[in-house]
């Protein structure tokens, strides 16, 4: 029995895990389940999956949060706050552990799981982004199982030799492949993204998201975090991995071979089937997915990126090959931008204008070590956001 906690267990990946758990009550037990203020959402989780631990990420809430579990009879232990994350993450209460909390704020859990030698399923990309290295190196100390759930990191994980995840960029390959959706600006000029609202931005033609991921579809820094995510992933250089846009969503990445072979990862686009695979690999489960209809679909369209009208892929990869300060720096300014757009702050626009002017002031920073990336992030924000106001 698989004993899983679910960090971010309100959101649309972590409803995914759990409906692939609840699939296997043989198999797999959902021990331990988090959210960030929605203690109504997580107290019906509670009472459906019956977990161990039960943490709201905001203090405030811890009352209210004992007071159901207390009203609904149930033995679920409460606890809150970014400590009470990281102590479970690490605990014996799981073997397991999906990432799925949005942003930074999923850093410190994401390393204590790979820290404490969990399964760990990795779907916060932007924690890979803003400490890459220091990740790795915890997922090597721990003896910990990273298994990507980022839909093309899934597909590059199950299409290279195994084990594919921190063993370098083995010598048979040419390139990684990521396919990027375009999302629903796709064939947009520049000038023709000024208006772009929060609404328009999130309406993803094929996935069904979280806020903050949807944005960065629509402005391709989604597929630039996923870059740099390949890059910590699997060991490839910047020159090695290349972005295609595929806007039907079905191949979600390839991998080339020196000897011209490339293999790909095909699904319909359901996050469920990356979730389940992580979860069970190497075998292979149900995950309520259903078939892919070649024959309805007909056709596979491939182009390449427009990073004139989406800069931010541009300045991903920039980030990159400038070391790990400028990707810190770029996923900071990021998340200060898209929820300044989100709230109405900020043009669509303004979201890579605003990324570019941080880079700028803070990428040549050095900042050794996990307090010192975490000081900078702080100090990126609050520019950002004396930026916005
Ligand atoms: P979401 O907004 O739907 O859910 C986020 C979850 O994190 C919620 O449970 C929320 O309560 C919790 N949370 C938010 N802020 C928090 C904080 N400060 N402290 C603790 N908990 C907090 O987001 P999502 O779409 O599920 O995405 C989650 C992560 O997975 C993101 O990093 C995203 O990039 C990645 N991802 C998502 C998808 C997808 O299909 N949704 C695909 C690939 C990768
Ligand atoms: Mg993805």
């Amino acid at each position: 029995m698989r004993r899983i906690a679910v960090l971010g267990a309100t959101g649309s990946i972590g409803t995914s895990a759990l409906d692939v758990i609840a699939r296997h009550p043989q198999r797999f037990a959902a021990s331990v389940l988090s959210a960030h203020t929605q203690v109504d959402a997580l107290l019906t989780l509670c009472e459906r999956f019956r977990p161990a631990l039960a943490i709201i990420a905001d203090p405030a809430l811890l009352p209210r949060l004992e007071q159901g579990l207390r009203a609904r009879g149930l033995n679920t232990d409460a606890a809150a706050g970014p400590l009470a994350l990281e102590q479970a993450a690490g605990s014996e209460l799981c073997d397991t552990v999906v990432a799925a909390i949005v942003g930074a704020a999923g850093l410190r859990s994401t390393l204590a799981a790979a820290e404490a030698g969990k399964r760990l399923l990795l779907a916060n990309k932007e924690s890979i982004v803003v400490a890459g290295a220091l990740l790795m190196d915890a997922v090597r100390r721990g003896g910990a199982e990273l298994i990507p759930v980022d839909s093309e990191h899934s597909a590059l994980f199950q299409c290279l030799p195994q084990p594919a995840v921190g063993t370098g960029f083995g010598p048979g390959l040419r390139r990684l492949l990521l396919t990027a959706s375009g999302g629903p600006f796709r064939g947009r000029r520049r000038d023709e993204l000024s208006r772009i609202t929060p609404d328009q931005a999130c309406a993803h033609p094929n996935w069904s998201m979280g806020r903050k991921i949807s944005v960065d579809s629509a402005t391709l820094m989604n597929k630039g975090l996923e870059v740099i995510e390949a890059h910590w992933l699997f060991g490839a250089p910047a020159e090695r991995i290349e972005v295609v846009v595929h806007p039907q969503s079905i191949v979600h990445s390839l991998v080339e071979y020196l000897d011209g072979s490339m293999l790909a990862q095909l699904g319909p686009p359901d996050m469920r089937t990356a979730i389940a695979c992580a979860l069970a690999w190497p075998q292979r489960v149900e995950a309520g997915v259903s078939s892919l209809d070649l024959i309805r679909l007909g056709r596979l369209d491939f182009e390449p990126p427009d990073t004139d009208a989406f800069p931010c892929l541009r300045l991903a990869f920039e980030a990159m090959r400038a070391g790990p300060e400028a990707t810190t720096c770029l996923n900071a300014a990021n998340e200060i931008a898209v929820s300044g757009f989100l709230q109405g702050r900020l043009g669509f626009l303004g979201i890579p204008a605003l990324i570019e002017r941080c880079l700028h002031r803070f990428a040549g920073d050095r900042s050794d070590g996990l307090e010192a990336l975490l000081d900078l992030d702080r100090r990126v924000r609050d520019h950002a956001e004396a930026q916005l106001a």
